[in-house]
């Protein structure tokens, strides 16, 4: 698959017994290094400010000089981390190293605060910053900081979280610290983006993380998720939970069960990301009749193909071929790359044995948004000597952009918004293309449709004023007119 966008990566740790944090927050963001690989970076408590570590690039291995030196100093009771993978924002390296987080906020009260999703109501917040002065950086996470900051100002936590939630359009999963060493996390009203819970086994340290495989790697128990509009907060004081809002529906991002999320992942409250991938399997054979009598075996595209590959396997009886494998140290992902680097990063990441030689085949993807990366898998397969090429991807077809935080910005950089199932096949190099029904998507999330954001599927967003974005996008697309990336960024 091929996405690129900010899909971030949090984690925060608070240790009861005075313990340092920063050997589980950096093994909850390695474990999460999937979510973002243009920038890491590292946030604590130190003396009464806050010390940081940020770099741009992949989280280094835990033996490398400069981990072992960030071992020796952070060693507070409280931390976040934070993996980048920019969609908010400029993408230069200047840019990148501006925009990295942790990000530290204010002069005499200060916070510091990590995030993962994206602001709508950019134009509005950005107003309000500049009256006040000019921002330091491109990102959205200085918009939220400041907004927080603005509440904390003669208020409590509460509150100024309250602001935020009542001010901001979008999707944000946040973890951060205030200067009294609280730990917090919340999460927009909607809760788009993933983040959970949970605590060490004497119940002494508890952490806080976008997925849940941060807590598994540092052997904490699951706890449960933080819910859209609540407030964590972790101090001297003990554990407090806020709902500040209760909405009337939730709108998880449902991007996050077809590829964002590791397969080990638990979402919303328990739902193994790898049995709702095998079901997107069982799915795609049994929405496809012909299936049987088209093809001779089944290949997955890994790794986010391969469970969905074995549920198609399991009710067809096909075999299912590994004959793509994956170049283990070629780490980033094709999505969240530019264009360019997206081309070159399949041709290195993937390779196919000769096996298929003559055969017929059902190649198993997640998702297609536009085309390159599937036109060059194909490429890969033909030479590789496979006789027909039949496209099956999990993910139901993408019409529409994204405004909560995955690079889709646009109508015409989508290639299902203006082409049907064959165009698309003809545009790639496949014998046919095939998508997951939406019906059976959501049916296999175990979710209610409304309980799902399905806004690049369906047109139809969760908030207002993405709505209206999209409406008024299309419309000036419909009529020929060159898309201008994200618009609502652009003043
Ligand atoms: S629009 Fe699509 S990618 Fe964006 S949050 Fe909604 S489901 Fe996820």
């Amino acid at each position: 698959m091929e996405v690129s966008g900010e899909s971030c990566g949090v984690f925060g740790a608070f240790d009861f017994e005075g313990k340092e944090v920063f050997p589980c927050v950096y093994w909850g963001l390695v474990s999460q290094n999937h979510r973002g690989h243009h920038s890491y970076g590292f946030a604590e408590l130190r003396e009464g400010d806050f010390a940081a570590h940020r770099s741009l690039g992949l989280l280094p291995p835990v033996r490398h000089p400069v981990v072992r030196r960030l071992f020796r100093s952070f060693r507070g009771k409280v931390g976040i981390g934070h993996v980048r993978y920019a969609t908010s924002g400029r993408s230069t390296r200047y840019w990148l190293l501006r925009d990295m987080q942790p990000f530290v906020a204010g002069r005499e009260e200060k916070v510091v605060l990590a995030f993962n999703g994206n602001l709508v109501n950019v134009k509005e917040l950005r107003a309000e910053l500049k009256a006040r002065g000019l921002p330091r950086s491109s990102s959205d996470i200085e918009l939220l900081s400041r907004k927080l900051l603005q509440g904390l100002k003669g208020s409590d936590l509460v509150s100024a979280v309250e602001g935020c939630m009542k001010g901001i359009e979008g999707a944000f999963s946040v973890v951060g610290i205030t200067q009294r060493g609280e730990l917090f996390a919340f999460r927009d009203p909607l809760g788009i983006k993933p983040l959970c819970y949970g605590c060490s086994p004497n119940n002494q340290t508890f952490a806080v993380s976008s997925e849940s495989v941060g807590l598994d790697i540092n052997e904490f128990r699951y706890e449960a998720e933080v819910q859209p509009g609540e407030l964590l907060i972790w101090s001297e004081e003990g554990a407090r939970r806020e709902r500040i809002v209760k909405g009337e529906r939730r709108a998880f991002c449902s991007f996050e069960f077809a590829y964002f999320a590791r397969p080990d992942s638990l979402l919303c409250n328990g739902k193994s990301v790898y049995k709702v991938r095998e079901e997107f399997g069982r799915n795609l054979a049994r929405e496809d009749p012909e299936l049987e009598r088209r093809v001779d075996v089944i290949v997955s595209i890994p790794s986010t193909g391969d469970d969905a590959a074995y549920g198609m396997h399991e009710v067809t009886g096909i075999p299912w071929e590994r004959a793509v494998r994956r170049h283990r140290y070629v780490v980033d992902r094709a999505f969240i790359s530019s264009s360019e680097e997206r081309e070159k990063i399949i041709s290195k990441k993937l390779n196919v044995t000769e096996n298929l030689r003559g055969k017929r085949i059902a190649v198993v993807e997640d998702s297609i948004v536009r085309g390159d990366t599937s036109r060059r898998v194909i490429r890969k397969l033909r030479m590789a000597g496979a006789k027909e090429i039949h496209m099956y991807f999990t993910f139901p077809r993408i019409l529409s952009p994204c405004f909560y935080g995955i690079d889709m910005a646009t109508f015409g950089e989508l290639i299902g918004s203006t082409h049907g199932e064959e165009e698309i096949a003809r545009l790639i190099g496949a014998d046919s293309v095939h998508y997951q029904s939406l019906e059976g998507f959501v049916r296999a999330t175990g979710m209610r449709r409304d309980e799902l954001c399905l806004g690049c599927l369906t047109g139809e967003y969760p908030t207002p004023l993405a709505q209206r974005i999209a409406d008024e996008m299309r419309e000036r697309f419909e009529s020929g007119e060159v898309e201008r990336g994200r618009v609502y960024e652009v003043e």
